[in-house]
């Protein structure tokens, strides 16, 4: 097997073993970069000579016998996550030039644990898309087919892992920007549930949504990385002080019992048929297993996409506000001090970006305040409610992630509404707080994967986890490999 196709678990065994060094590893993968990224491009800025520094302490520190799982474990991250002294763009012009004098804590926290850092990923800018094509820094292409779009916005992410130029990477997810390029890739993405990761050093995009979560080849090493993410920050307010469990010991207790939701609003008429029969054999394969499907319904999912683009993009207004020329990036000259703020936004901003900040201030704005803002806020209570009693008569529920595979470049980037209907499985998620999972569970006739949503209860994702596991183990989709 190539170094650079191995899971976090298999390496970890093989640098353990001393079979390879991180240094190895870390070059295996430099050198794959090399040779795929004019292909992909899921790299914004590439970090080689860090990441053989790193590798170079990894393999000192695993000398002296210490090697935790992700010891030496080459590793990639969002270019949304500050990280001290290297460039960080959010893909955006206006944070070019860039350089954060910190780390983001679910960062660190991997680097304590002596993970590289092999690079930044490309994403949307700001995270605001489901295609990666509103980067400043160019596209992404999805490695299985490159016409196709990888999904957004941790696009680069899921794209890295797919195309095997990074073990595993770090995503953020605020309407589904993990799990949707984690199923158009065909690798495992994990949102966890709100207040679970620390989002201290995460650029803000929605501050009441964004959560921080892996993309990984396998449950396994999703679990892994969780596990190291997971946990109380004093930096974050919003983090949870709730002990973390140990996620991967449960891994194998199977689904015997388990009753599982099938939500009657997320099976439409609509579902790519391709999509369909993915989930009919997902449904197969765990009444097989000795899951338990029960018919529920979440009714106001119809309002979740509205509801979302008022609230985050309110949020976002707000968020967005700090990039004003004079503390952070792109600076333009002009003459007085709102002629600088003004040209400086509009050169550093992006099309996408623009259209959030726009469409938030206005619901913001008082008049429509009431109408907008506050309406949404009410529908969002609702929607969580569905969740709340859905949850009464379930452990998990499965669904699908997108309602079509990853479609082609260009196809919705001038129709936003079609673009953000895209997201109609994954927002509702995050609008309640809670947890979700995506996994490979098929792939289309054109060859494209599709992914199965596994949604947990608040903090259950040591459940949705053990799901997937069980789902994995039970079915060949997870080891199949883009040809790139
Ligand atoms: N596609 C959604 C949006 O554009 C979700 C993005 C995300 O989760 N960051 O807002």
């Amino acid at each position: 097997m190539n170094i650079f196709d191995m899971t976090i678990h298999k390496l970890h065994a093989a640098l353990k073993g001393k079979q390879i060094s991180s240094v190895e590893a870390t070059s295996a993968m430099l050198a794959r970069i090399e040779s795929v990224e004019p292909l992909v491009g899921s790299f914004i800025t590439v970090t080689p000579e860090q990441a053989l520094e790193a590798a170079r302490a990894a393999d000192r520190r695993i000398a002296r016998g210490e090697c935790h799982l992700l010891t030496g474990i080459p590793l990639a991250i969002k270019d949304i996550f500050l990280t001290e002294g290297v460039r960080t763009t959010c893909g955006s012009r206006i944070l070019d030039n860039f350089i954060p004098p910190y780390s983001a804590t679910s960062w660190e926290k991997l680097r304590l644990h002596g993970a590289v850092l092999l690079g930044k990923l490309n994403q949307d800018e700001f995270a605001m898309g489901s295609s990666n094509e509103s980067s400043a820094y160019g596209i992404t292409r999805n490695p299985w087919d490159t016409t196709c779009i990888p999904g957004g916005s941790s696009g680069g992410s899921a794209a890295a892992v797919a195309a095997s130029e990074a073990v595993a990477t770090l995503g953020t997810d605020t309407g589904g920007s993990i799990r949707q390029p984690a199923s158009h890739c065909g690798c495992v993405g994990l949102k966890p549930t709100y207040g679970r990761v620390s989002r201290y050093g995460v650029i803000a995009y929605a501050s009441s949504l964004d959560q921080v979560g892996p993309l990984t080849r396998d449950v396994a090493d999703c679990a892994i990385m969780l596990e190291a993410l997971a946990g109380y920050d004093p930096k974050d307010s919003t983090s949870v002080d709730t002990a973390v469990p140990d996620y991967s010991a449960p891994l194998t207790r199977g689904v015997k019992g388990l009753k599982i939701g099938l939500p009657k609003e997320y099976f439409i008429d609509g579902l790519d048929p391709d999509v369909q029969r993915a989930m009919e054999g997902a449904i197969e394969t765990y009444r097989r297993l000795g899951a338990e499907f029960v018919d529920i319904s979440l009714p106001h999912t119809d309002y979740a996409v509205a509801t979302y683009y008022l609230i985050a993009t309110a949020e976002a207004s707000s968020n967005l506000a700090r990039y004003d020329g004079v503390r952070f990036g792109h600076r333009a000259e002009a003459d007085g001090l709102l002629g600088m703020y003004t040209k400086s936004r509009s050169e550093g901003f992006g099309t996408e970006v623009k259209r959030r900040i726009m469409l938030g201030t206005y619901a913001l704005s008082s008049g429509y305040y009431d109408a907008y803002y506050v309406k949404a806020q009410k529908v969002r209570t609702l929607i969580m409610n569905d969740f709340i009693t859905a949850f009464a008569s379930v452990d998990v529920m499965l669904t699908p992630v997108a309602p079509t595979p990853a479609f082609k470049i260009g196809e919705k980037i001038n129709d936003p509404l079609q673009m953000y209907l895209s997201d109609i499985f994954t927002i509702p998620v995050n609008l309640a707080g809670t947890c979700a999972m995506s996994l490979p569970a098929g792939f289309s006739a054109s060859g494209l994967p599709i992914g199965l949503q596994l949604i947990g209860k608040p903090f259950g994702e040591e459940t949705i986890l053990r799901a997937g596991y069980a789902f994995e183990q039970a079915t060949e989709w997870h080891t199949r490999k883009a040809s790139i």
